[in-house]
């Protein structure tokens, strides 16, 4: 069995330093509820990010765990599936990082499911913030911004 949590503690947690998370209401309040720190910023009605410094989780700790791993919110837990928008149609795509060739097809069927829950406006909101106006252009920079501050493997965009 593979163990994916090793994987990512390897690989150095790229995608927690990368600009941090979003969360819609109800997930905010299930890590408040836990008795975790609470990071949130509100971005929009029932939207929130995370303060970070230089773009690194704040549950991000010690030997790269998340420290609220049973409660992170959906764009975590469907990583590294994206969404992006091909001749107006929504599709996913499978971010080749570490962790993408170990997984299972019923591992991106899942990861698939729950990005497909995640709304398009949820998404946008999260990516204005960013001042990208582009799915496709934002899952091309995360990808660029692994290769900058990861040697071990070159990130690409393929379909799943
Ligand atoms: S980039 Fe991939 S391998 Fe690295 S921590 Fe994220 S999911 Fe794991
Ligand atoms: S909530 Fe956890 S999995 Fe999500 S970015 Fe932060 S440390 Fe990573």
């Amino acid at each position: 069995m593979v163990d994916y949590a090793k994987i990512c503690q390897k690989c150095g947690a790229t995608c927690c330093k990368v600009g941090g998370t979003d969360f819609n209401e109800e997930e905010k309040k299930a890590v408040l509820n836990a008795g975790h720190e609470d990071y949130f910023v509100k971005i929009e009605e029932e939207h929130y990010e995370l303060r970070t410094e230089n773009g690194v989780c704040p549950y991000l700790i010690n030997e790269n765990s998340c420290e609220i791993y049973e409660h992170r919110p959906k764009l975590c837990r469907r990583w590294p599936v994206y969404t992006y928008i091909r001749n107006n149609i929504r599709e996913t795509s499978l971010i080749m990082c570490p962790i993408s060739s170990y997984l299972q097809e019923e591992d991106i069927n899942s990861m698939k499911e729950l990005a497909d829950n995640i709304s398009l406006t949820f998404i946008a909101d999260s990516i204005e913030k960013s001042k990208i106006q582009n799915l496709n252009t934002y899952a091309s920079i995360k990808c660029n911004a692994f290769n900058k501050i990861q040697l071990g493997y070159k990130c690409k965009l393929d379909k799943t």
